[in-house]
């Protein structure tokens, strides 16, 4: 089988903790390359990591959070201004469609009305059906986060490999599905051992850790309290700029 890769260009949590970029999830596939999550500063992530939005064709979002999907609108703005023409596909919860376009407007006023040259197509994933999208099939399960709106978990399938990411969440037994069998699950690790509410420490996800059949599994999403406690983590752990090969 031919490589898949999976570079953190953003490993951070919403307020740049230790200096890293907001959630942002390069996968490459032999046949497409897409984002998981794209957080407000994920476009400055991806020219500093020498990624070419251009190269992107399909973003997926788990929630509608800052920092997990607004880059969508810079990442719009800059592909109508670079004058790209392949489509767009970007995947999410209901109500991505809307929250985009209200974002894209709010920063930048009257920008929706100009032209665009390429389509952009909005999927609303449904929970626990799998979405077929180009050559990649995305599941998404609902977890426990609140965002006005719902909150996935995702399982994604490209090439032969499986890849699973919490986004955001407290511990739910949805964790255990998603990730099950999976080459790689990327998983939230905000606090060390803080309960915080819709969030998941390192502490509650050690103790679920058997229950969770994956092949390997990276922390991510790290505030400045887990960032602290890095040397009493038994897991691997994601930097800004690492690739992860499967
Ligand atoms: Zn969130
Ligand atoms: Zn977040």
């Amino acid at each position: 089988m031919a490589d898949v890769s999976v570079t953190f260009l953003g490993s951070g949590d919403a307020f740049g903790s230790g200096g890293r970029f907001q959630t942002c999830i390069l996968v490459e596939c032999p046949t497409t390359r897409f984002l998981m999550d794209c957080g407000a500063s994920s476009l400055v992530a991806m020219k500093k990591q020498g990624v070419s939005p251009a190269t992107i064709g399909t973003i997926l979002v788990t929630h509608i959070h800052g920092d997990h999907f607004a880059g969508i609108p810079f990442f719009i703005l800059d592909a109508q201004f670079s004058r790209r023409e392949a489509p767009l596909i970007i995947a999410g919860p209901p109500g991505i469609e809307a929250r985009v376009r209200d974002t894209l407007e709010v920063l930048f006023p009257k920008s929706s009305e100009i032209a665009q040259r390429f389509p952009i197509t909005y999927v609303e994933l449904v929970p626990s059906t799998p979405s077929q999208i180009g050559s990649v099939c995305v599941t998404a399960e609902p977890v426990v986060h609140f965002c006005g709106a719902p909150a996935y978990s995702l399982r994604v399938e490209c090439a032969g490999r499986t890849i699973a990411y919490s986004g955001d969440t407290e511990w739910t037994d949805a964790l255990i599905k998603v990730a099950a069998g999976a080459d790689l699950f990327i998983c939230e690790a905000y606090f060390f051992e803080k309960k915080i509410r819709f969030h998941l420490d390192y502490r509650s996800l050690v103790k679920k850790k058997a229950s969770l059949n994956c092949k390997r599994m990276v922390l991510t999403h790290m505030s400045d309290d887990m960032l602290g406690r890095l040397p009493q983590i038994e897991t691997e752990w994601a930097e800004d700029g690492e690739t992860i090969t499967l």
